[in-house]
């Protein structure tokens, strides 16, 4: 049973913690959750600030991979330079052979399904022990996120934590600066979010999700809308 945080407390922790640095936050949720915590990571460039700042607060968070199978090779050999060169444990998950199997290409079709079927069930299974998620997540990014806390307890119990939900993009570029961090190798070709590849194409000079599901109204996976919501209409057990 996952931890119940009560909504006047989590008022109290994001009271705290607005205008507080990620480190703080980490370290606050390293000392109150572990060893039922974690965080999940994309591994693209605005993963970067992140997953250094957990390898320096907190390095025995465990990083969730979620493997949809859709994944550019370069976002791969991204996450090993990365895992390696920060000392972090990544654990990769997967969405359900089977299901996966019966839902290729699903993405032409329903994206809405498919980001359920590979990205939404298998992030409830992960989720399911845990007490508390970090996510890299910022208000900056999208209209949807704009409301995002720092403190955000969950419907079904636990707790969400953005550490960097009051950074904006030009924090993201002074971070890697001044760290001297890398970049996602397709950053150069003009992918300034990545996530799947059907569903990713570049997107010189304009809002950082906008090459995600281009030409469509849809911009989020669902990981982060509703707290892992089911589409309409979709039998969670079967995934159909
Ligand atoms: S991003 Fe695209 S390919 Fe990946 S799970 Fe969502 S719809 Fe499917």
């Amino acid at each position: 049973m996952p931890v119940i945080l009560s909504p006047d407390e989590a008022r109290a922790l994001n009271a705290r913690f607005e205008g507080v640095g990620p480190d703080a936050v980490l370290a606050w949720a390293a000392e109150r959750f572990m060893p039922r915590l974690a965080a999940t990571s994309s591994f693209q460039t605005q993963s970067v600030p992140l997953l250094h700042l957990i390898s320096q607060v907190c390095p025995h968070v465990p990083i969730l991979f979620l493997d949809t199978g859709y994944h550019f090779p370069e976002t791969l050999a991204f996450r090993d330079e990365l895992v390696a060169r920060f000392g972090l444990t990544v654990q990769v998950v997967r969405p359900d052979a089977e299901r996966a199997a019966q839902h290729e290409s699903l993405y032409r079709r329903d994206p809405d399904r498919c980001c359920y079927v590979h990205k939404v069930l298998p992030m409830q299974r992960a989720l399911h022990d845990l007490d508390a998620w970090i996510s890299g997540i910022r208000r900056d990014q999208t209209p949807q996120r704009a409301g995002t806390q720092v403190v955000e307890p969950l419907p079904q119990g636990g707790v969400k934590i953005n550490p960097l939900a009051s950074w904006t993009r030009e924090d993201v570029w002074r971070y890697i600066h001044r760290h001297d961090l890398p970049a996602h190798p397709l950053l150069a070709q003009g992918y300034l979010s990545i996530g799947c590849a059907p569903c990713t194409v570049p997107a010189f000079g304009g809002d950082e999700r906008d090459g995600r599901w281009a030409g469509t109204d849809k911009s989020e996976c669902g990981l982060h809308t509703d707290a892992l919501h089911q589409p309409s209409g979709l039998d969670e057990e079967r995934g159909t």
